[in-house]
């Protein structure tokens, strides 16, 4: 049996007749195993458009709103489809589609402690454009990967170790590890590094303006994106992950608005 394979009899095993996969739902079936989107646990079968194992790629490379999802765990796989396998092999390729790799993390996760690396030491190999996020401070490192690795934008959970900063809970992501930095938290570490060196700007607000510019914050992150938009373009100063950055470091600096009740 191959290590894969093996992996996927211990999740079998361990799993019941019904499993969620992040986004998603996982149900044995006479026949073999049906998969769906979560969203679609309860919508009947007939419902739904049926997907060939071959079909998968195509469907999740494409986001909501039409662009492609170069972060297969974010939370945007389009709902309304269903696929059927007959075993545990086809259901390996099949998870191996939706979700790369998270099989064999899952199991390596469980049985090599130690296996998840730090901030310092995957960033401390890089070289090229990416060498000038070493230079991040532990808060900023924090404050970056507490933003990129939010569960509004991805549903692995965060193994990897950032200073200060908790490694991700199973209830608030999914099942599936992330053991190491993805391409789009590299560059996330990148460009916020980046901002980071950018000549400051004084601007003068009230509390109830600063107020108002976290609770801007705060809808624009959550905002689905325009048709079109791309989560991966970091370069955007309308990105999601740059509106969530910025409104967790304002939470840091301006705590006292944070907690200030409503104007009357
Ligand atoms: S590094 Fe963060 S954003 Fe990238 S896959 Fe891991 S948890 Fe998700």
């Amino acid at each position: 049996m191959s290590g894969v394979a093996q992996a996927m009899a211990e999740l079998l095993a361990e799993s019941g007749e019904g499993w969620s996969w992040a986004q998603v739902w996982v149900e044995r079936t006479p026949s073999g195993f049906d998969l769906r989107h979560v969203r679609d646990r309860e919508t009947p079968v007939g419902s739904l458009r049926k997907l060939e194992v071959g079909e998968l790629r195509d469907w999740a490379d494409e986001a909501v709103n039409g662009a492609f999802r170069p972060l297969k765990s974010a939370p945007n796989l389009r709902a309304g489809w269903h696929c059927g396998v007959t075993d545990a092999t086809e259901l390996e390729t099949a998870l191996e589609v939706l979700y790369p790799g998270s099989v064999a993390d899952w199991w390596v996760a469980r049985h090599e402690p130690g296996a998840a690396t730090s901030f310092r030491e995957y960033f401390g190999r890089q070289t090229g454009i990416y060498r000038v996020a070493q230079r991040l401070t532990e808060a900023q490192a924090a404050l970056a990967f507490g933003a990129c690795c939010a569960p509004r934008f991805c549903l692995k959970q965060r193994l990897w170790q950032v200073p200060g900063l908790a490694a991700d809970r199973e209830e608030a992501t999914s099942r599936i590890p992330c053991l190491e930095p993805c391409a789009i938290a590299l560059e996330f570490g990148r460009r916020t590094m980046k901002l980071g060196m950018e000549d400051r700007q004084m601007l003068g607000l009230g509390a109830g303006e600063s107020a108002t510019l976290l609770a801007a914050l705060e809808k624009a992150a959550v905002a689905p994106l325009e048709k079109g938009a791309r989560e991966g373009d970091l370069a955007s100063p309308s990105n999601p992950r740059r509106f969530q950055l910025l409104l967790d470091r304002l939470r840091t600096e301006l705590p006292a608005v944070v907690d200030a009740p409503g104007e009357g």
